[in-house]
């Protein structure tokens, strides 16, 4: 079965009221069923996922992310095969805030904390990505 690595990037709905708690919840009782894994991470503002597991799982739980009136603008980034899963370990990982040492982990892979989702360079991305990963237990 090929395993796949879908990346995108959407806006917290401002308008609705979020528990990232209860969210992360629903990310473990579907995910881990469905072998995906991933990391999420949340500025604030904006969201940026990596799902990782097979094409038909990895596609109908971004399906079912992606009508979630929780956020908005929802814009994929990438979505290719690939030969080994980056974040094996949690059903979904979560990495919150822009502090310091996150802004500093933004800014060895891009010139501003800012990421443009039209523009994104995808692997720096991961590259950041992974590295925020590497924070959590
Ligand atoms: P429940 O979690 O019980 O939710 C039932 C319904 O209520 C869903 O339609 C849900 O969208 C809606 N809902 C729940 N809370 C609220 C609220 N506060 N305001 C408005 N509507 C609400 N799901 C995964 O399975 N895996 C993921 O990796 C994953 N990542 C996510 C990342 C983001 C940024 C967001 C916003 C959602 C994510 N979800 C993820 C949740 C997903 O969108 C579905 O809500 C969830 O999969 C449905 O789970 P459930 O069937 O257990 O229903």
């Amino acid at each position: 079965m090929n395993l796949i690595r879908l990346v995108y990037y959407s806006q917290r709905n401002p308008s609705l009221s979020l528990e990232l708690r209860d969210l992360i919840a629903s990310c473990h009782r579907n995910n881990t069923p469905n072998n995906i894994t991933g990391i999420l991470h949340y500025n604030g503002t904006y969201f940026q996922q990596v799902l990782e597991g097979g094409r038909a799982e990895v596609s109908s739980t971004y399906h079912r992310i992606a009508k979630d009136p929780r956020h908005i603008n929802v814009i994929l980034i990438s979505c290719s095969d690939v030969r080994e899963r980056i974040f094996p370990t949690w059903s979904m990982g979560l990495h919150e805030g822009m502090d310091d040492k996150t802004k500093r982990v933004f800014l060895r892979y891009f010139s501003n904390a800012e990421v443009n989702p039209e523009t994104v360079n995808v692997d720096s991305l991961l590259d950041v990505l992974q590295d925020l990963s590497a924070e959590l237990s």
